[in-house]
């Protein structure tokens, strides 16, 4: 059976996993690089994912997407705010979705997240030399219905078979928790890129067990960029109002300086961020700089507030766990920025203990994944595992005066089922609709709507009469399916909660062609590419060889020249079957040039770059022959 793999779908950073030898490892990219920025750019037709879009970024701003993590299962009017911000054009897409636009064309973010889902498992099949389909994929443990279906969705999109979407709280602990005996109740405190999470468990015996879990989906390092990006601009704006965060190439370089200054008040008290050039006046026709030092204590009085604000889901979830900072014996810290002091300071304030550095903050997540995956499959190493989660928010109905009614409140263990029965307000009433909705608000209009569907045919009743049962069914994966039924006249309907953002399911499909077809137009314009490239590096070598058997026959040297001249039109003229007639014609002068000047080739100039490997007069120049640069 192919491995099962763990991923980290990260805001900023990914990072796939797998079970070997009863260990949870990491799998290093094509780039040998352990994890992998989430960050997709066109170019043209042609996709990037990873590292490579993340270099050109500041020089396609608008058409190279990061932190679209921030807007997968969202709507429109909850992230309208963010999307103002994006150097790439974030706007509203059907029924009040979000979709990005480059070139002309939009993308759901559920696409662009495939698309890193794609590069990572394409590039770790590769490694392990064996095709990979099914995988468990990470979520923040906050993240609602809509946000969990779309990050499965998007795995559906990247071709995958997603066996679970489990909480990346939860995956830390799991790999955290794997080679320690005892009981222990531990609390991760995961603050990302974009969303901040805190989970309480209990582990012991094999048992893992969500007690609590909180957060803040809005909440993470690029908030903390962001304020140094709003500091700057400022500045700026002061000495020239002129407002940086208007023109998006100075956007984007404003938005890597302060990360990296941020990184570095992470080690040092003090940073230097120069940015020359960082945009030109019209008025004085001169180009213009930026530079200014920020001390870590400026840092954090710009960040002040963010940081308060971890502080309230961390009571939040020891309220609702029923224990006090006491009770946790360990503080794990997951999430690149854990490592900024004042958060680490905050974390040992509110607990009253040094958080356990045990764990890799950047791969615990992945680990835990792989760890999930081995589980599902059985993975013998890890005899009985039990892992208990929870659901991370409360999930109800409307009813009369515009009221939630819970069904499942929020810390219920999943899978978890509930059936209550409703009934109807006014005398024969034909039908009801159930609006389904998921947070803590007793309001209904404050809460999210999951979504809305209709029972009809209820026979004629007095008001109060008929009997609907309406059953919330929560799976693993802590997506909710919802069933109701008129009891009288057994009237059934029900729905997968398939939120107005959420894609249908032939949307799901085009988008596994599109993303199918540009997986082969990617392979073909690469097989294309390096066949172009072979054929140059054999049109080098024929012309390496006319320079050092300068004594070969004159008859024979026109004709190698003659066909690596072919060779360079053919390359020039981008045209396959030129390139591969041209091709083969090379491969033959060149042989049998080659053959007849063995000799002069090889006492001509030995050391003057790539040559030709010596070869036996049956040996074929293959096409993935390249110069050995
Ligand atoms: P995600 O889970 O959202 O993909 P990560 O856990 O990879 O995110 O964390 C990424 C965030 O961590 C980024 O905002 C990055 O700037 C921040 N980060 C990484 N290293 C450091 C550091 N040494 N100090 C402060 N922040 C850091
Ligand atoms: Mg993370």
């Amino acid at each position: 059976m192919p491995k099962a793999v763990g991923i980290d779908l990260g805001t900023t950073n990914s990072v796939i996993a797998v079970m070997e030898g009863g260990k949870p490892e990491v799998i290093v990219n094509a780039e040998g690089a352990r994890t992998t920025p989430s960050v997709v750019a066109y170019k043209g037709d042609e996709r990037l994912v990873g590292q490579i879009a993340r270099r050109q970024a500041a020089l396609n701003p608008q058409a190279t997407l990061f932190e679209v993590k921030r807007f997968i299962g969202r709507r429109w009017d909850e992230i309208r705010e963010e999307a103002a911000r994006s150097p790439f054009k974030v706007k509203e897409g059907p029924g009040g979705s979000v979709r990005i636009e480059v070139a002309g064309k939009d993308y759901a973010p559920e696409q662009v997240s495939a698309e890193v889902l794609r590069k990572l498992v394409n590039d770790a099949s590769a490694k392990l030399g064996e095709k990979i389909k099914d995988v468990v994929i990470t979520v923040p443990a906050y993240f609602d219905n809509s946000q969990r279906e779309a990050t499965k969705q998007a795995g559906e999109i990247a071709g995958l078979n997603v066996l679970r979407v489990i909480n990346e709280p939860t995956a830390a602990a799991l790999a955290y928790g794997l080679e320690r005996k005892g009981n222990e109740t531990v609390l991760v405190f995961d603050l990302g890129g974009g969303t901040f999470d805190v989970t309480i468990l209990e582990l012991g015996d094999g048992v893992f067990e969500v007690k609590s879990t909180s957060g803040d989906t809005h909440l993470g390092g690029a908030d903390f960029d962001q304020r140094i990006v709003d500091w700057l601009a400022g500045e700026f704006q002061r000495d020239h109002t002129f407002d940086l965060r208007k023109d998006p190439q100075a956007l984007q370089r404003l938005i890597e300086a302060a990360e990296k200054a941020k990184i570095e008040l992470s080690s040092a008290s003090e940073t230097t961020i120069s940015l020359p050039f960082i945009t030109f006046d019209p008025e004085t026709r001169t180009p213009q700089h930026l530079e200014r030092t920020l001390s870590r204590a400026k840092f954090e009085e710009l960040t002040s507030d963010l940081l308060r604000r971890v502080r309230e889901p961390v009571q939040q979830a020891l309220s609702d766990a029923k224990l006090s900072p006491s009770d946790i014996n360990e503080v794990i810290l997951v999430g690149g920025s854990t490592r900024i002091p004042a958060v680490k300071r905050i974390v040992q304030d509110i607990i009253g203990k040094t958080p356990n550095e045990s764990v890799n903050p950047d791969e615990a997540v992945a680990l835990g994944a792989a760890v999930q995956a081995g589980i599902i499959q059985g993975d013998s190493a890890l005899g009985d595992i039990v892992l208990v989660d929870v659901t991370p928010l409360t999930l109800g109905v409307e009813v009369k005066g515009g009221m939630i009614a819970p069904m499942i409140t929020r810390n219920t263990p999943v899978p978890a089922k509930k059936t209550e029965v409703y009934t109807t307000a006014e005398n024969n009433q034909p039908g009801v609709e159930i609006v389904v909705l998921q947070g803590e608000r007793p309001m209904a209009a404050d809460n999210k709507s999951l979504g809305r569907f209709k029972l009809e045919g209820i026979p004629p009743m007095r008001a109060g009469q008929p009997q609907i049962e309406v059953t919330f069914d929560i799976d693993a994966n802590g997506i909710l399916h919802v069933t109701a039924k008129e009891k009288t006249s057994g009237k059934e309907a029900s729905i997968r909660i398939e939120n107005t953002t959420t894609l249908d399911k032939t949307d799901v499909e085009k988008m596994v062609q599109e993303a199918e077809q540009n997986a082969a137009a990617d392979k073909a314009r690469k097989e294309k590419v390096e066949k172009r490239n072979a054929l140059d590096s054999l049109r080098i070598q024929a012309v390496q060889q006319l320079d050092e058997a300068q004594n070969a026959d004159q008859g024979a040297k026109d004709k190698l020249k003659a066909a690596a001249d072919a060779a360079e039109e053919a390359v020039r003229s981008d045209d396959d079957a030129k390139i591969d007639a041209a091709q083969k014609a090379l491969e033959e002068e060149l042989r049998s040039f080659m053959t007849a000047n063995q000799g002069a080739a090889q006492t001509g100039a030995p050391d003057s770059g790539p040559t030709v490997n010596t070869r036996k007069d049956d040996d074929v120049i293959d096409a993935d022959f390249k110069p050995a640069d």
